[in-house]
């Protein structure tokens, strides 16, 4: 069993939180919450990166889509019009494109973060998915206010600043996808470690 304080996350900063300035922001909010960033850079993704990154299981393909689907059935909007389907399974590889897209276009920041609880409380700090409904005080609730039901009209992803692992184990995955062998480091933060 690891110590509970070497609990790993995985957090890259997307293109709209490069292009609006919000990297140190975003940093800040983690390490405020006594969170130890132990690997840190900037990068340009390949296409194959981005796609190894998201799951390519039919199970989240298929979520991705019912998510979507969900927003037209709740404001009334013509999936059909947009989609030419109203089968999940065939919205979901649509929605992965425009993820996949948005990701690669701009330069991302990939960090490793540590802590107690640090998936969950990365999470928490981060927010709703959806910017329109996260809360105030989380990083999506205070910089954003995207929607899917525009991301969606516009055919592309809803912007959301960060991504971050939603479990321990997608977080150890997503660290060895992005980070391989690089070293993460090691030392002691005041009023946290001593
Ligand atoms: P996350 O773990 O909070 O990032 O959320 P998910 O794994 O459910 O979704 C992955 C990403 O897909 C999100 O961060 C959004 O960028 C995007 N996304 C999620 N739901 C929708 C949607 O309904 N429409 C569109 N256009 N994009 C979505």
């Amino acid at each position: 069993m690891k110590h509970p304080k070497e609990e790993k996350t995985f957090v890259m900063v997307k293109p709209d939180g490069v292009r609006k300035g919000l990297i140190g922001q975003v940093i800040s909010r983690f390490e405020q919450r006594d969170l130890k960033i132990v690997a840190l850079e900037m990068f340009q993704p390949t296409h194959e990166q981005i796609h190894d990154h998201y799951p390519k299981d039919e199970a989240w393909i298929t979520r991705l889509g019912e998510k979507t689907k969900s927003t037209y059935e709740k404001y009334g909007y013509d999936l059909i019009a947009d989609f030419n389907t109203e089968d999940a399974a065939q919205i979901g590889p649509e929605v992965r494109t425009w993820l996949v897209d948005y990701m690669k276009s701009a330069p991302l920041v990939k960090m490793v973060v540590q802590g107690v609880h640090a998936v969950d409380i990365v999470r928490k700090l981060a927010g709703d998915t959806l910017p329109y409904r996260a809360a105030v005080g989380t990083i999506r609730g205070d910089f954003s206010i995207d929607s899917p039901v525009l991301a969606n009209k516009e055919k592309r992803a809803v912007a959301n600043i960060i991504h971050c692992s939603e479990t321990p184990e997608e977080a150890e995955h997503e660290i060895q996808h992005w980070f391989g062998k690089a070293v993460l480091h090691e030392y002691k933060r005041f009023g946290v470690d001593e």
